[in-house]
């Protein structure tokens, strides 16, 4: 563990970290319930209003010193086995903007068996050096209620490459039922598939009303409806 350089770029052979978790459960989408080991990295190139992890990337309400930490790779490592992890999840944050660090992570996941699932805001094309690397991509692609540009939170070729993968399911977060056309405008303009749709709320109230109203419209749609499985348990504490 070290100090985080200024400009907060990983050293070689280290990872900037918000944090590191577990064991804990998959609480999102095709996995949920799934024992895991969570990494969560540091920075963002987004600025979500309703986003639950600001502490990685929002430099104007926290101080980077304090949350973020530079991490040698072997350190994550030695840590994720502690925790005996079924899968191991990349977080963030956006964790693709430290995608040419990654690779000897998700190297030393392979070597112990861990499958690794990456969890993107999917406005990054990945590197071909890691894709063979990741089990599955969780895209989340943001809407309008994000507040983020359009430009900036739909990159089409971002999109492409994750589909090319075949292994990428993409998640959007809704909080009412009047935005699912809104997805399924982004889903057929992209041809996106695998799509995935969870209710915004970080306490179980919100969460499960949330669920209810958008539950038989995802049924209606074709799509799939996750909840937030560490949300019910935990609420918003931060490390579940
Ligand atoms: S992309 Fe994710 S981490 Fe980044 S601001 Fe949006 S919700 Fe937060």
């Amino acid at each position: 563990m070290g100090r985080v350089p200024a400009d907060l770029i990983p050293a070689d052979g280290a990872l900037v970290v918000a944090e590191i978790f577990g064991p804990t459960f998959q609480g999102e989408g095709p996995s949920i319930g799934r024992r895991a080991g969570f990494v969560r990295l540091g920075r963002c190139n987004l600025d979500c209003t309703w986003c639950d992890t600001p502490y990685t990337w929002d430099w104007n309400r926290f101080d980077p010193a304090v949350e973020l930490r530079s991490e040698p790779i072997g350190a994550v490592v030695e840590r994720l086995a502690a925790m005996a992890p079924e899968i191991v999840v990349i977080t963030g944050g956006e964790p693709l903007l430290q995608q040419r660090h990654l690779e000897p992570l998700l190297a030393a996941c392979a070597e112990r068996g861990w499958p690794v699932e990456v969890e993107t805001n999917g406005t990054i094309v990945p590197d071909d050096a890691i894709v063979p690397l990741v089990a599955r991509w969780n895209v989340s692609p943001k809407l309008a209620n994000s507040g983020v540009a359009v430009d900036k939170r739909l990159r089409a070729p971002a999109l492409a490459a994750l589909m090319a993968t075949g292994r990428a399911v993409f998640k959007f977060v809704a909080a009412d039922p009047a935005e699912l056309d809104e997805i399924a405008a982004v889903v057929h303009a992209h041809g996106l598939e695998g799509i995935w749709v969870m209710p915004e709320g970080t306490d179980p109230v919100t969460l499960t009303t949330r669920a209810r109203a958008l539950a038989d419209p995802v049924l209606a749609r074709g799509w799939n409806l996750t909840p937030r499985l560490h949300v019910l348990l935990w609420g918003d504490e931060r490390g579940r």
